[in-house]
């Protein structure tokens, strides 16, 4: 550390990402009365504002003592690209310079904002982007919640529109990382969001996708009550213990059996089950039929994934008619199956291909690295480049 003559001030407090009862310590541990905990929150997650002298029913000088020590800090936001089709997409910048990436997806006159829950994440399903990540630490409550303030800043959506009238409309925990490794974290946030005198979502619109992490399954039910999103991706152990490797650690018996017990299930609220579409890997017929038999009897949906390319993926996306082969089984099973449209490709926005600006820069250099010992390996005039060095993270 270097040493500076002046004595740096003191960190404010951050009040975003606060539970109403943290905020309600730390209104009281300022010596104010309890009532100020409201007005906080309205002017924080109704008004969306930042900046305490706009909170005109506090009076001036409380206005001046609270910024004294308080902050409402939201993520900086150090990239913002809009996809052709319109899919935007945040490359957050945390106060310790770590980077998230959220996505908003618009429907017509709604959509989802995709949140991430962790930098990077610490397991390693192999055909995501986001599991080639080494850097990893948990995001706060306040770094969750503020993904979707500055979603809402970047749509104007402040004050909290009336439910109807929003256009981000929902939210989807399928970012970054494994929700469930981090519940803490999560449920705050989400009962930040869910709150009725805030940002006022409902949970009926708050869906969260877990890779299998079954013993915070139940738990995530009976807390939250948000939809369940399952990752499933193959029907037998042999495969998905490669594709999602926790499966090693929580077998796909286990994992079902937590699904038929998700608190809350049912017809008019159903899990629904992710199955990226892998060419020549989980795609059969005979898949299709085993995927059917394997949800029997739990209230259920599909979501089928064509596989996002990324570069050195070592999957290829499955062909139109095998996905066709395979959507048809499931409606002759009694399931739409809808096939997931990919959204902002062209802007690496879309499902399993978030990572952060810097590590995909970092990507960038290795295998510029690897380049120029190729080359100096090389005998004088032969073109021995090394394969996809160059441009393609
Ligand atoms: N960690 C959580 C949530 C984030 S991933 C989970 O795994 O469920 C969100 C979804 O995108 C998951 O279903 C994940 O399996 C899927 N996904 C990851 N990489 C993908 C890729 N390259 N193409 C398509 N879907 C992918
Ligand atoms: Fe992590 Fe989900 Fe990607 Fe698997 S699919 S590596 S759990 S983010």
């Amino acid at each position: 550390m270097t040493e500076t003559s002046t004595t740096p001030a003191p960190e404010k407090i951050n009040l975003v990402g606060l539970s109403r009862e943290e905020l309600a310590a730390a209104v009281a541990a300022v010596g104010e009365k309890p009532f100020r905990t409201k007005q906080l929150w309205h002017w924080i997650y109704h008004q969306g504002a930042t900046d305490f002298a706009r909170m005109t029913t506090l009076a001036r000088p409380l206005q001046a003592k609270l910024a004294e020590v308080f902050e409402v800090r939201k993520p900086a936001v150090s990239r913002e690209q809009t996809s052709e089709d319109r899919t935007r997409k945040w490359l957050m910048k945390f106060a310790d310079g770590n980077e998230a990436e959220t996505v908003y997806i618009p429907e017509d006159d709604r959509g989802a904002v995709c949140i991430s829950s962790q930098v990077g994440c610490t397991l390693t399903c192999t055909f995501c982007h986001t599991g080639t990540q080494k850097l990893v630490r948990n995001l706060t409550s306040a770094e969750i919640v503020g993904q979707f303030m500055v979603a809402r800043d970047s749509y104007g959506e402040w004050p909290t529109p009336k439910d109807g009238g929003r256009l981000i409309s929902n939210i989807v925990m399928m970012g970054m990382g494994e929700p469930l490794f981090n519940y803490d974290n999560v449920s705050r946030a989400l009962k930040i969001i869910m709150d009725g005198e805030g940002i006022a979502l409902s949970k009926r619109r708050i869906t969260l996708s877990t890779s299998g992490v079954v013993p915070m399954m139940e738990r995530c039910g009976e807390d939250l009550g948000v939809n369940l999103a399952v990752s499933l991706h193959a029907v037998t152990d042999e495969l998905r213990d490669v594709l999602v490797p926790i499966n090693r650690k929580y077998p796909l018996k286990e994992l079902i059996r937590a699904c038929r017990d998700y608190p809350g299930a049912n017809n008019a609220r159903r899990i629904t089950f992710e199955y990226v579409m892998l060419k020549g890997v989980n795609d059969s017929e005979a898949d299709a039929r085993q995927l059917l038999r394997l949800i029997k009897g739990i209230p259920a949906k599909f979501n089928l994934i064509p596989f996002n390319a990324w570069p050195g993926a070592p999957y290829e996306c499955s062909t139109p008619e095998a996905m066709d082969k395979f959507v048809k089984i499931l409606n002759d099973g009694g399931f739409s199956s809808p096939i997931r449209q990919p959204r902002g490709r062209d802007i690496m926005a879309a499902c399993g291909q978030l990572k952060s600006a810097s590590e995909r820069a970092r990507e960038q250099e290795r295998l510029k690295r690897m380049a120029a010992r190729v080359e100096a390996l090389a005998p004088a005039g032969a073109d021995a480049r090394a394969p996809n060095a160059a441009g393609n993270a």
